[in-house]
């Protein structure tokens, strides 16, 4: 599909886009529902085979945006932006891009917001508020990381999951596996050790997997074998679409928690899942921990203790999302899809 055909066909509000001539990248901003507020969502720098692809991408991750807002009820619409770049594009040129993407986004007056995602870091953050007034985990002129928030709301999302799955009411003893030891699933290990359970780690890097292990006292197991490995929850913190037709029947774990984005290959796999008994906590609600931080720093909030305590409210959505999945025989991911809806449609009537 072209680059018009993909827009005219898409369910969004907006998409704003550009091609940067001095890069050679195209930029693109997805705004896919202002219902709640102004669009806020990362921006992911990569290579794709076409820059329509790109742009699949940024609306995709915008509508993900929406429903992930929705679901913890804050005050910001789903949108996303992507930064389709040629490959090997560094230094001076690289920086130049994201000054240059940093005004697009300022001239837009808040329609959109912007953070870390896959591709750019802190430092780029940083970079990017010099020239834009919107962007997102910035506190006292500083960038922040925001894996340490993301992991602590996996771990409470885990703990509600496994409470729900099976039954267990601490992490004393339980076995986790986590895919992925990167931004979020290093902190997430040693918070499950500190918690009592027995953790696994894998990640294709098998030298960092094993200093994590040492570090927790945990085990390792290859990056092939770990769809079939023993344990009791499997939290993937790498990359998506892994929960897919392939991988789901050979899970050992009754419970799956994990940070990383659209772990479902198509979303059948939830069904799939629930099929199977296994527990699914959907991704975008117990991967909310950095997005709800960095969405009270917008705020104006930034008392750790308040931002912990907020995080913290991972356990009672899924709690509530677990409840009604299971009252009316839904998997997790309908529950949690059907309860965002409400949101939307509630804010949509208190406005008119
Ligand atoms: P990261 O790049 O810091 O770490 C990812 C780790 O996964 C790396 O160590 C990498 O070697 C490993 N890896 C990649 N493919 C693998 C595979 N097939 N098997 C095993 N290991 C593999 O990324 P991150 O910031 O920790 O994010 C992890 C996931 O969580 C991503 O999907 C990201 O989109 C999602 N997420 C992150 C945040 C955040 O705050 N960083 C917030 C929400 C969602």
């Amino acid at each position: 599909m072209t680059q018009a055909e993909l827009i005219c066909d898409w369910g969004g509000e907006a998409v704003v886009s550009r091609f940067d001539k001095p890069s050679g990248a195209w930029c693109f901003i997805a705004l896919h529902d202002s219902t709640l507020g102004g669009a806020v969502g990362g921006c992911r720098m990569k290579t794709y085979a076409r820059p329509a692809d790109g742009l699949r991408d940024a609306m995709r991750l915008a509508e993900g945006m929406t429903y992930k807002w929705a679901a913890i009820d804050f005050p910001f619409g789903g949108g996303k932006s992507v930064l389709a770049v040629p490959p090997g594009l560094a230094g001076s040129a690289r920086e130049g891009l994201l000054r240059r993407f940093a005004r697009l986004i300022d001239s837009l007056n808040g329609a959109f917001s912007t953070g870390v995602d896959m591709g750019t870091t802190p430092a780029d953050m940083g970079v990017m508020a010099e020239e834009c007034r919107y962007i997102m985990g910035m506190h006292d002129g500083r960038p922040q990381d925001p894996g340490p928030h993301t992991a602590l709301g996996v771990l409470v999302g885990l703990k509600a999951a496994t409470r729900h799955g099976l039954g267990a009411e601490s992490l004393e003893g339980v076995s986790v596996l986590v895919q992925g030891v990167g931004d979020v699933g290093a902190p997430l290990a040693r918070l499950l050790a500190q918690e009592g359970a027995r953790v696994t780690v894998t990640d294709m890097d098998a030298e960092r997997a094993e200093v994590l292990a040492d570090e927790v006292g945990g085990s390792v197991v290859a990056a092939d074998s770990a769809y079939g490995a023993e344990c009791d929850v499997f939290a993937p913190c790498a990359v998506g679409g892994v929960l897919s037709e392939a991988t789901i029947p050979l899970l050992k774990a009754r419970v799956v928690a994990g940070s990383a984005n659209n772990q479902l290959e198509v979303d059948l796999d939830a069904e799939r899942l629930h099929d199977a008994g296994i527990l699914y906590a959907p991704d975008y609600v117990v991967n909310g921990g950095g997005a709800i931080a960095f969405g009270l720093m917008h705020l104006g909030e930034h008392d750790d203790a308040v931002l912990r305590e907020r995080i913290g409210g991972i356990a009672g959505t899924l709690d509530a999302i677990f409840s009604e999945a299971s009252a009316h025989g839904h998997s997790p991911l309908q529950a949690a899809r059907r309860r965002a809806e409400r949101v939307l449609v509630e804010r949509k009537a208190e406005r008119e």
